[in-house]
Formats: structure tokens, C-alpha cells, sequence
């Protein structure tokens, strides 16, 4: 993972607030990150107040869960009580409460921003993640990069993976991740271009149906990451390409 900040050349324009989804599937390596220096005029002072980040209310019942753990072992013709099964309702209880009761820590730390530019695109690219698919309730693993144009704001630096974490550790369905993620951007920095690419292994289509490998890309783009420039700058740094390749 690699935070940056990197000067926007490009005038602000295509001021559309709305957003784009790009739904494509693809077969392509994480490559190398690009790291770029920071030459700006860029000071970061006071740390805001962070606001009183409600811990997550605990949702999980081991008790409950145990009972379908053992259910399900019935269910798929298992003994229950055979010596390698006997804890496996727990461990099954504990897994769950430890993927869905997970506690991101806080998030809403952010930096007053100072700066002799306005405009500067910050990316933290490659953030992996395991979320659970809703609809199957198996696993699929997400690459996430996320940037924003820095205003009045900058969120610290290890707060985009604990986002990421946040809205993994949950149902969910790749397409809704990108927003809920690029919605907590927004809302904790007010910044109105805000852009999130996930690549996503998704278990329920290797292991079943149709069996096949692929990368499913979701992406949300905002402001000024509708425009072509800066688009092409976020995807080009986060597939970790180099320029012009
Ligand atoms: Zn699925």
C-alpha cells in the first residue's frame, strides 16, 4: 500500500457530482506500484478532532451461531460429536463474530490541509481485503485503490484500509463496496472527487457455477475523476503501470 500525493496538472472541470460505475472483468497481475515524489508546497498541521467514531454495536451471537453450526453439520450428513468435529461449531461461532463484530478502530482522523495548490490527487492504491459474498456466503478477495482530491482536508494515512476493512467485514456485493467506500471518503474529507477501483477473486464463481478464474472490477468515479486526465492518472497508478504503457 502506498499513499501519495501528487500534483493535478489538469484544470478542474467536468464538475458532474453524480458518479460512473464501470463493470468489466479482466484477467490481469497487480503489477508493480508507481511512486511518485511529493514536490509540492504541501504542509499538513493540526490534527482535526476526530469525531467521536461510535464503535460498532456487536451483532453476533456465538450461542445462536453454534446451534447452526452443529445444524449444518446434520444437515450435510456430518457427525457432530466425531473426535475432528466436536469444536467445529465453536470455531465456526468465533470465526463469524470475528468477521462481522470486527472493529475497524478510527477512522475519522483527518489533517487540516494547507497548501499553494488546491488540487492534488491523493492515492492509496492496492488495499486488500476479504469481504463475503452475499449472495453465496463465500469469500472473495478485493484489491482496493482509492484517491480523492485533496480540499480542506486530508484523511491520515492509515485510515483508507481501515474503510476498506470496514465495509469488507460484511455481506456484500462488489458494486456496493465502491460506494459505501467512496460515500466515508467523501463524508470524512468533504471532498467532492473522490474515485474507488476494486478487483475482486470472487469464490462463489472459481468454485461453483461456472468454475472460472477472473477479476471482477467495480469503480466508482466522482467529480473530477469523470474527467479523462485524472481518471487515467488514478487507474494508470492504481494498476500500477507507468505512464504511456
Ligand atoms: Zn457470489
Amino acid at each position: 500500500m502506498i499513499e501519495q500525493l501528487i500534483p493535478l496538472d489538469q484544470a478542474r472541470r467536468h464538475e458532474a457530482s453524480d458518479h460512473n460505475m464501470l463493470s468489466t472483468s479482466f484477467n490481469e497481475p497487480g503489477g508493480d506500484k508507481v511512486v511518485r515524489t511529493n514536490g509540492s508546497g504541501t504542509r499538513m498541521a493540526t490534527e482535526r478532532a476526530s469525531s467521536q467514531a461510535a464503535r460498532p454495536a456487536l451483532k453476533v451471537s456465538v450461542k445462536r451461531l453454534e446451534r447452526i453450526g452443529r445444524n449444518l453439520l446434520l444437515a450435510i450428513g456430518e457427525d457432530p460429536n466425531r473426535e475432528g468435529l466436536k469444536m467445529t461449531p465453536n470455531r465456526f461461532a468465533r470465526w463469524w463474530k470475528e468477521f462481522i463484530d470486527y472493529d475497524p478502530g478510527t477512522i475519522e482522523t483527518t489533517f487540516a490541509f494547507e497548501s499553494f495548490r488546491t488540487d492534488q490527487m491523493v492515492v492509496c492504491a492496492g488495499v486488500s481485503v476479504f469481504s463475503l459474498c452475499e449472495h453465496h456466503l463465500l469469500p472473495f478477495k478485493c484489491e482496493i485503490s482509492m484517491a480523492y482530491i485533496a480540499t480542506e482536508h486530508v484523511l491520515g494515512l492509515s485510515k483508507f484500509a481501515r474503510i476498506a476493512q470496514k465495509y469488507s467485514h460484511r455481506l456484500q456485493v462488489q458494486e456496493r463496496l465502491v460506494h459505501q467506500i467512496a460515500d466515508e471518503i467523501t463524508a470524512i474529507t468533504d471532498a467532492r472527487d473522490v474515485a474507488v477501483l476494486a478487483r475482486g477473486e470472487h469464490l462463489c464463481m472459481q468454485m461453483r457455477g461456472i468454475k472460472s478464474d477472473g477479476l471482477m472490477s467495480t469503480s466508482v468515479m466522482r467529480g473530477l475523476f469523470r474527467s479523462t486526465d485524472a481518471r487515467e492518472e488514478f487507474l494508470t497508478l492504481a494498476l500500477g503501470k507507468k505512464n504511456g504503457k
